[in-house]
């Protein structure tokens, strides 16, 4: 019998089930074994809106959402200060390193910190003896123009005027600064808001507006270059009363790792990792508990965790995040080498419905090699996502670019790898800590070292994924990540494995060539 079309939807509600598997039927891996990314795929939903209108807002850790699911990994050849100011100003977060003494890491914390403010806090002033000449070594050296001059030229002290380029441009380089300067200075008051100042500035037309209290004595100062950047990056990722965008650094657990986070806090670290590959240690456990007393302040995102078993020591000791992965890495070789580590859809699903118990976040961190994989660890559970090779040979990545057989490459190595466990001037040697190698007498590789094609600019590749995101999630019928993740959990977002002919027919086939563009 032949049913009337218009009863379709009615007739679909006789099913017991809705098409597909449920995300906890899918995973369920007494049997099959564990999944990875490529191993399964999800149904698409119902679209009645916009991709655009999706929200990719996300928690990070228990205290600190973002506007972008997106986190650099703490590796020398992806995250130093242009990755982390550039992940935080399109709405994700950067992790800076650890191969590399504790000042040096505290050094690029700070320049992230200061990168973008509201109101910079400890503006750069000049003396009025100053000559011409000196203040141009000075705009030279520091990269910008515009220095508030104080009686003394110390900061915080009594503002007397301000030099900018075009009041030296033309002059002797052997006149005073007092001479030159400009003296009827536009301020504005201690005390006044964010906004109104910008709107000071906006109005006066100058690059610089020294904020003063009643007698005159410079507190701090608004620049309009930060005011443009603003403008351009309206999901950066900052802290809500500095402004200041957000930073993460990664530590390891042993005891010079709490005078670096001394350190590192100092220069106003938000975010620590601890960075292991098998964070169910002792170690770990009290380094946490320890954190957790002295830096209240500093969210902890624990790991490396690939178990329920694992993620339940770490949750116990105050993580206020997991991150998720062992062996998923594309530098990665631990399962090869130690045997041990689990495919990473099914670390990634297992861990998270474990943490949302006590609604710790989790990070799926590692294997991500395209923004489909970002869309089905989200599925899957998890918060966001950190990426190493994904993001390694963009600009903004750490190192030059080279060229190997015709092709503008970069270095991409994993931390475990000889050479960055080697790397020269490394005296605490944070990469073989990572792998708890440091007392061995051979250096056990985990990770390689190779290259990664020239990937242009973050500032177009992370709105690629954002929006790609977007798309996908659209497609499955959510409106945000959050939405997303309850959708999968409650079994609405249905799932289906993927046999390794589907992979073959999912990706480009019977093709003689092709050009593979992914965005412009
Ligand atoms: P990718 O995004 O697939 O390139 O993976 C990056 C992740 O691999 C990092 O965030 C680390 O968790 C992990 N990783 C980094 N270095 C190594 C290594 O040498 N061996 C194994 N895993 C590594």
């Amino acid at each position: 019998m032949v049913l009337k079309s218009e009863n379709a939807l009615e007739v679909l509600k006789e099913y017991e089930h809705k098409d597909g598997l449920d995300v906890h039927t899918l995973m369920d891996s007494k049997t099959r074994g564990g999944l990875t990314y490529n191993d399964f795929l999800i149904l698409p939903g119902k679209i009645d809106f916009a991709s655009n209108e999706v929200s990719l807002e996300t928690k990070i850790t228990k205290n600190i959402s973002i506007k972008t699911p997106f986190v650099s990994s703490p590796m020398d050849t992806v995250t130093e200060v242009d990755m982390a100011v550039h992940m935080a100003l399109l709405g994700g977060v950067g992790i800076i390193h650890h191969n590399c003494t504790a000042e040096e890491q505290a050094a690029m914390v700070r320049k992230v910190k200061k990168y973008e403010n509201g109101f910079i806090t400890d503006p750069v002033v000049v003396s009025p003896e100053l000559t011409v000449k000196e203040v141009l070594a000075l705009k030279d050296k520091l990269g910008f123009a515009g220095f508030p001059v104080t009686e003394n030229g110390k900061f915080p002290a009594k503002l007397i005027g301000i030099v900018t380029s075009r009041d030296i441009q033309f002059e002797d380089p052997n006149a005073l600064i007092k001479d030159v300067m400009t003296t009827d200075v536009i301020t504005a008051y201690e005390g006044v808001t964010l906004k109104e100042a910008n709107e000071v500035l906006r109005r006066s037309k100058k690059g610089k507006l020294p904020i003063v209290d009643k007698q005159g004595v410079i507190t701090s100062l608004l620049s309009r270059t930060d005011l443009k950047k603003n403008y351009h990056y309206p999901l950066a990722s900052k802290e809500p009363h500095s402004k200041q965008l957000l930073c993460g650094a990664a530590i390891g657990t042993r005891p010079a790792d709490r005078d670096r986070l001394k350190l590192l806090s100092d220069a106003g670290l938000d975010i620590v990792v601890l960075d292991s590959s098998q964070g169910n240690s002792i170690y770990q456990i009290e380094m946490i508990q320890w954190i957790k007393k002295e830096f209240p302040k500093i969210d902890v995102i624990a790991g490396n965790v690939v178990t329920r078993e694992q993620a339940a020591s770490l949750i116990a000791a105050g993580a206020d995040a997991l991150r998720i992965g062992m062996g998923s890495g594309s530098i990665c070789i631990t399962q090869e080498v130690m045997a041990v580590g689990r495919p990473q859809g099914t670390a990634v699903y297992q861990v998270s419905q474990f943490a949302a118990k006590f609604g710790v976040p989790t990070i799926a961190d590692g294997g991500i090699g395209n923004v489909g994989h970002i869309t089905k660890a989200l599925a899957l559970g998890a918060s966001a996502v950190m990426m190493g090779g994904l993001l390694a040979g963009t600009t903004e990545a750490p190192g030059e670019y080279l060229y190997r057989e015709g092709q503008r490459v970069k270095a991409y190595r994993g931390m475990g790898s000889i050479d960055a466990m080697q790397r020269s001037g490394n005296s605490e040697n944070a990469a073989t800590s990572r792998y708890f190698s440091e007392a061995d007498s051979v250096l056990v590789a985990q990770g390689v070292s190779g290259q990664v094609v020239d990937k242009g600019s973050i500032t177009k590749f992370v709105p690629y994924l954002a929006s790609g995101l977007q798309h996908g999630l659209q497609d499955i019928g959510v409106k945000s990540v959050s939405e997303l993740r309850e959708a999968s959990s409650n079994g609405t977002v249905r799932f289906e494995p993927r046999s390794a002919s589907a992979q073959l027919e999912g990706g480009v086939h019977g093709l003689f060539s092709y050009e593979k563009r992914l965005y412009n």
